[in-house]
């Protein structure tokens, strides 16, 4: 048997993460004997880390160290360079490769519940920082019908909608007004709103305007969107579905194996509490 297995999620803060509990599950699911950990790294250290758990196993990256940890790598897959960031990174001999597997785990958390899909979909995106870039990009590759962008700073959402219009022909940003008017099949929160208590709400789509909704926010319980979306009897999920689905993709990239996901699902659940099922 060769060393224990080192991964790490890289990030500032991390202390909040559950990713732990995930990882410690798909581990022991596909029997393998690996440590897990959280490590709060600055800028400056970033490089070093990544090159160091690399060799050791491979690890995550998160807040704020997405987009720099594209740039370090040698070999980005094609959603790194899509998206501009980077999300899970490993070793190859001497490289350093990496993906985003945001873009793979949103895909997949969509085809659980309503609409089912994204190819032909209409999507609301609410957000345009780097997990809403994940979902521009998730959105492209799917084959969406259009996408309207909503941002609160609005020349974020305009430079992010003009990054994805030769992938994404029919992506827009619009205002509030619009958004109280207009019609999709998805509604997507990739703000950062309703992590923490006393968040303001995000903004909510207009009554009967949404087929379904997806935030990608999750903490114990439910987020506040997400139970008031289900109040106005719209089907609504929260985001440990993607983060499962990212993990597992993660374990792929980095033992070529794929876990299974109920003892992910099981390990989230027992983090974060029941869902109350939509
Ligand atoms: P980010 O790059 O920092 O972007 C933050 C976004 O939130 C921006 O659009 C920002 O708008 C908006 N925002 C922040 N404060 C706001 C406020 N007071 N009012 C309105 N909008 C506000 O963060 P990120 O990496 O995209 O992550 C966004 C969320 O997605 C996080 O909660 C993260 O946990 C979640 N996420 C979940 C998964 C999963 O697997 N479920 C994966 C990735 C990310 P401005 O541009 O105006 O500042």
């Amino acid at each position: 048997m060769g060393p224990r297995l080192r991964f790490a999620l890289l990030g500032s803060p991390v202390a909040h993460s559950v990713s732990p509990a995930l990882y410690a599950a798909a581990f022991e699911a596909i029997g393998v004997d690996a440590e897990y950990v959280l490590r709060a790294v600055s800028s400056a250290e970033l490089p070093t880390a990544m090159r160091e758990l690399a060799v050791a196993g491979g690890g995550n990256v998160t807040l704020p160290h997405k987009e720099a940890a594209a740039a370090l790598l040698d070999l980005p897959t094609a959603e790194v360079t899509g998206s501009g960031a980077c999300n899970c990174f490993w070793g190859e001999g001497e490289q350093l490769a990496g993906d985003n597997t945001d873009v793979g785990g949103f895909l997949a958390a969509v085809e659980e519940g309503p609409p089912g899909t994204v190819r032909g979909a209409s999507v609301l995106l609410l957000g345009a920082g780097g997990a809403a870039r994940a979902v521009l990009l998730a959105c492209a590759l799917g084959g969406a019908a259009r996408v309207e962008v909503w941002n609160r700073t609005g020349r974020r959402a305009r430079e992010l909608a003009r990054a994805f219009e030769d992938r994404l022909p029919r992506v827009r940003v619009i205002d509030r007004v619009e958004m109280s008017a207009g019609r999709w099949d998805l509604a997507v929160n990739a703000t950062r709103l309703g992590l923490k208590d006393g968040d303001p709400l995000p903004p909510e789509p207009g009554e009967g305007s949404v087929v379904a909704a997806l935030d990608l926010v999750y903490r114990r319980g439910e987020t506040a969107w997400v139970r008031r979306l289900r109040e106005a009897g719209i089907p609504a999920r929260d985001g440990r579905g993607m983060l499962v689905h990212q993990a597992a993709l993660s374990v792929e990239r980095w033992l070529d194996r794929s876990p299974p996901l109920a003892p992910l699902r099981e390990a989230a659940e027992r983090a974060l509490g029941t869902q109350t099922p939509s």
